[in-house]
């Protein structure tokens, strides 16, 4: 049988870095199965839903290259079959009707010795047939619940291994309001049900769920999926990943010029290991490597600097034509102009140093036009320790490249020059080169000073020198 799996995220708030990750698995194991990826938007909860949501969602996955074989389906448009199979589970004795009012389930809840915690005591499970159909008749609002039994339920969950849940410790859960809407666990596996999923994998905050809904399954007569808990994603502090620790929507990560290859790649590592230490993965690499029991049971911790190095790598591997739609995407955020004829010459100038588009086009912006230019502190503290010296190194500098005609004005004919000059005046190389590249960038940090003002140019290398 064909692997199915779904994502399934309630359209309540952006992309989370765990939801895209739990996504990526999902993918990854249809793409290495040949099977179906279902992409299923849970907007039962109408308050919190929003169509806003549900947008950024699908935008977040388009951005990962995280591509859907069916779906999206709305959860919402299922009510109907939601409410069948509720009163399937009513017809064959699996569940029941509840009459209980929120007042009567308050009191019994005071009604319980101090600390203990609640558990629906059953009592409409015991009502006779007569009296739940007296109390219909008589328009007592009711809700269905499920019936759930005794004894052990367990699972071989496919990264914890055996999980098992005392059916008597659960109880007799809602699975249908008054109103005729669906809880989400009976939602859930109508859904799993009808889609036929054949893998459920998931973020381990649904672990509790997992034996209520096995006992559905059974109870409606349908074969379980197998079920793959993906362990939560903590802080480099070791408390679950929150806004505290900084950016957790995806969406963030793009502002701050992550590239999409990057960043899936870091999130395929956040709890899964391809069996080595291999970090950079090819799409290609990452599908054939891929396996649910390559899944760690024990957290991940998301590295914000790893992410860095990691977008940092790509940055430095991928062409400039490759490069150029978010570099020319981030310059036009902030105003830069740079001529497309350079573009592509700038970005090879400056792509392996770089760790985010926003500091390459930054490094762009800085080689194209001088006002781009902000002096940092190396730079100034440089300048400051050499004193008279920097300006020197700077007339020497402009005195002797303003001798290379533009036609001449290439890497090896510069250092060569730049080279003599320090020989013939007697300065030392470094101290020749630093005030150059301070000069044409307010950094002390750049690529070799001779490509440096090949980048930047003849005329305007000399106009900054100056
Ligand atoms: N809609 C649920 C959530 O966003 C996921 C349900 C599931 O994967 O079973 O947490």
């Amino acid at each position: 049988m064909s692997i199915r799996v779904r994502f399934a995220p309630s359209p309540t708030g952006y992309l989370h870095v765990g939801g895209a990750r739990t996504a990526l698995f999902n993918w990854l194991l249809a793409k290495k199965t040949g099977g179906t990826f279902v992409l299923r938007i849970e907007d039962t909860d109408r308050e919190r839903s929003s169509d806003a949501h549900t947008k950024v969602i699908l935008d977040g996955l388009t951005w990962l290259g995280l591509d859907w074989n069916e779906g999206p389906f709305f959860q919402g448009a299922y009510g109907d079959r939601h409410r069948a199979d509720a009163e399937r589970l009513l017809a064959n004795g699996n569940a029941y009707r509840c009459f209980c009012s929120a007042e009567e389930l308050e009191a019994q809840r005071k009604a319980l010795p101090k600390g203990a915690a609640f558990k629906y005591d059953g009592r409409c499970g015991r009502l006779s047939a007569e009296e739940s159909t007296r109390r219909i008749a008589a328009g007592s609002p009711s809700v269905i619940r499920f019936r759930v039994p005794t004894g052990e339920i367990a699972w071989d969950d496919a990264v914890h291994g055996r999980i098992s849940f005392q059916g008597h410790d659960l109880d007799d859960f809602i699975i249908l309001r008054s109103d005729g809407s669906a809880i989400y666990n009976m939602a859930v596996v109508s859904d799993d049900i009808a889609m036929q999923i054949t893998h459920v994998i998931r973020g381990d905050d649904h672990v509790s769920n997992t034996p209520k809904q096995i006992a559905l399954y059974r109870a409606l007569g349908a074969g379980e999926p197998v079920f793959a808990h993906v362990p939560m994603i903590l802080g480099a502090d070791g408390k679950k990943l929150s806004k505290r620790h900084g950016a957790t929507a995806v969406g963030d990560y793009q502002d701050m010029g992550i590239l999409p290859v990057a960043m899936r790649n870091f999130l395929a590592l956040l709890g899964w290991s391809p069996g080595d230490d291999l970090e950079i993965l090819s799409e290609e690499e990452m599908v054939r490597r891929f396996s649910l029991e390559g899944i760690q049971s024990k957290p991940a911790v998301f590295d914000t600097a790893k992410l860095e190095w990691m977008n940092g790598q790509y940055l430095s591997a991928l062409s400039a034509s490759e490069l150029r739609e978010p570099v020319r995407r981030q310059l036009d955020r902030t105003g830069a102009t740079v001529a497309p004829a350079r573009l592509d010459s700038l970005i090879d100038a400056v792509k392996a140093r770089s760790r985010t588009v926003i500091q390459l086009a930054d490094q762009v912006a800085v080689r194209a036009e001088a006002s781009r230019i902000t002096e940092d502190d190396r730079a100034t503290a440089l300048r400051q320790k050499m004193g008279d010296s920097f300006n020197t190194s700077l007339r020497l500098a402009h005195a002797a490249l303003a001798g290379i005609p533009e036609g001449e004005w290439t890497a090896d004919r510069l250092v060569e020059t730049l080279k003599t000059t320090a020989t013939e005046k007697g300065v030392k190389l470094g101290d020749l080169m630093q005030p150059v590249r301070v000069a044409l960038t307010g950094s002390t940090v750049s690529e070799p000073v001779n490509e440096l003002l090949v980048a930047v140019g003849r005329e305007e290398s000399l106009k900054r020198l100056s």
